[in-house]
């Protein structure tokens, strides 16, 4: 039995239904938090609600809202306050990537990448700010990349705006430091999700590789030669949130088996 150090803490996860965010929901409700589930698709919001509540009994509830939309995060987060009480921690994990040449990509999907890997960022921290500056220790832990840190080619919305979360996470780290307020952002290597799936099968369409071929051109980013697993981005997230690491702050912590040292 984990020692339940967030222990009754209210934690919204966003894109917490599926991959990453789904494993840090699970990783934080073993430390004992409430949670708020929060994505654009209710079924899988509840299946992932409906096991944790089976495996670790605790509280989960769950909002679905598109997080690039202002006034539905503001309706979300409110709702979300009324059933679990002020938000002690918001993990910024819902995001997008699209792939393709530079030259090809449209005005559409730039905006939409931007939408939700960074619009959204300003948009759930805004709206959990008075809670988060009231809460005892409050954090923010964002979901960003190794993209966020180095370039690749063919995502260049993604690298975009995955720089501009961290450039976010630094603001607000220095803006709130004489607060209990820490806002950290997490970098994965590639990690095993559904996002991997499918630029997997992308990669495979577009060259007629194998799946084994494929997942290597991912891999071979990573000196370990794998993918990331979620459960290694999880407990990063979650020692962030703990009440010991208020020294940890505007901190960008890479979770890719040695990538960009
Ligand atoms: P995933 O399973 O596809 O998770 C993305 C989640 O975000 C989904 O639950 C999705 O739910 C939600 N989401 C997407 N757009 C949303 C919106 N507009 N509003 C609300 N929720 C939204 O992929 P993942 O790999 O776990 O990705 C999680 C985060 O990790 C992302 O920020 C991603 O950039 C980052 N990351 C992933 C990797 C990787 O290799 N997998 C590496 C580095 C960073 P709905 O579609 O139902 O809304």
């Amino acid at each position: 039995m984990a020692s339940l150090r967030l222990k009754g803490v209210h934690a919204v996860v966003t894109g917490g239904g599926s991959g990453i965010g789904a494993a840090i929901a699970s990783a934080l409700a073993a430390e004992g938090v409430r949670l708020t589930l929060v994505g654009r698709t209710s079924q899988t919001l509840e299946k992932t609600a409906v096991e944790l509540r089976a495996e670790l009994a605790c509280e989960v509830h769950t909002e679905t809202a598109d997080v690039a939309d202002r006034q539905a995060v503001d309706a979300a987060f409110a709702s979300a306050r009324a059933e679990h009480g002020p938000i002690g921690i918001l993990i910024n994990n819902a995001g997008i990537a699209s792939s393709g040449p530079f030259a090809d990509i449209s005005t559409e999907t730039w905006r939409q990448t931007m939408a939700i890997n960074l619009d959204a960022l300003f948009h759930c921290s805004q709206a959990a700010l008075p809670d988060l500056l009231a809460a005892p220790a409050g954090r923010i832990v964002t979901v960003a990349s190794t993209a966020g840190v180095r370039g690749y080619a063919y995502i260049a919305p993604y690298v975009a705006s995955k720089h501009g979360a961290i450039g976010l996470t630094r603001a607000l780290a220095i803006e709130y430091a004489r607060t209990p307020l820490t806002v950290n952002a997490i970098c994965p290597g590639f990690t095993d999700t559904g996002i991997v799936e499918t630029a997997v099968a992308k990669i495979q369409t577009a060259t007629g590789r194998s799946a084994e071929q494929a997942a290597a051109e991912l891999t071979r980013f990573n000196p370990q030669k794998r993918l990331i697993e979620p459960v290694e981005v999880a407990d990063a997230a979650t020692w962030l949130c703990l009440p010991a690491s208020r020294s940890i702050t505007g901190q960008t912590i890479l979770v890719a088996g040695g990538e960009v040292m």
